[in-house]
């Protein structure tokens, strides 16, 4: 009779000690908690190369990342035989008459710059007529006229030669350039308004998107 006694003793402490834990093991709302906060930290970060203690130079690709250029393109299509040295001379000095800053990228830019950090431009566009685009950008951004660079031939060489730290690029030639020269890359959504089509894989290397950089 003891023994029953003890028994029933024990099952009532089981089921004590379980009916406390079990609500304790399946509380769901935590993660759901944690995953609000992510968001909500995700959404606040223009760029996680502002956030980088080790970042001191930057590089920004002109065309579809600092300037939605598809206007002057037009101009030198319909003015030259494509990719001739007039071709481009029209290009580069058409931006300040026809080209549109995109915000987004410009306000990462202006973040850097109030960081103290050294800002460069490389774009692929042929040098011919390129000193009325370096002036133009230069006046506008605050940026030395010598900080501009022109590299059709690909800009790996110099984002590693100038020590870049981070890239900002719109097309996958720009993020495999970072890449290879060893810095963050960092996407720029090009305009879907943009003219120009080439390859454009957000997220393909898993590089950083900037939200809402399409403007
Ligand atoms: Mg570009």
């Amino acid at each position: 009779m003891k023994k029953i006694r003890l028994l029933i003793s024990f099952l009532f402490f089981v089921g004590f000690i379980t009916g406390c834990a079990a609500p304790q093991i399946s509380q769901p709302p935590a993660p759901a908690a944690e995953s609000s906060t992510q968001t909500q930290t995700q959404t606040q970060i223009l760029s996680p190369a502002l956030e980088n203690p080790d970042v001191h130079e930057v590089g920004f690709d002109i065309d579809d990342t600092l300037l939605f250029s598809s206007p002057a393109f037009d101009r030198g299509y319909a003015g030259a035989e494509p990719y001739t040295a007039e071709f481009w001379k029209i290009i580069n000095s058409s931006d300040e008459e026809v080209s549109v800053i995109k915000e987004k990228c410009y306000e990462i830019l202006k973040a850097h710059q109030d960081k103290g950090h050294k800002v460069y431009l490389i774009t692929s566009r042929n040098s011919d007529g390129g000193e009325a685009l370096k002036k133009y950008l230069s006046g506008k951004m605050s940026i030395p006229e010598k900080n501009i660079f022109f590299e059709p031939h690909g800009k790996t060489a110099r984002i590693k030669e100038l020590g870049i730290d981070a890239f900002y690029g719109d097309s996958d030639s720009d993020i495999r350039y970072a890449e290879e020269a060893e810095a963050i890359p960092i996407r720029i959504l090009r305009s879907p308004k943009s003219s120009y089509k080439g390859s454009c894989n957000p997220g393909c290397f898993n590089e950083f998107i900037v939200p809402d950089s399409e403007e």
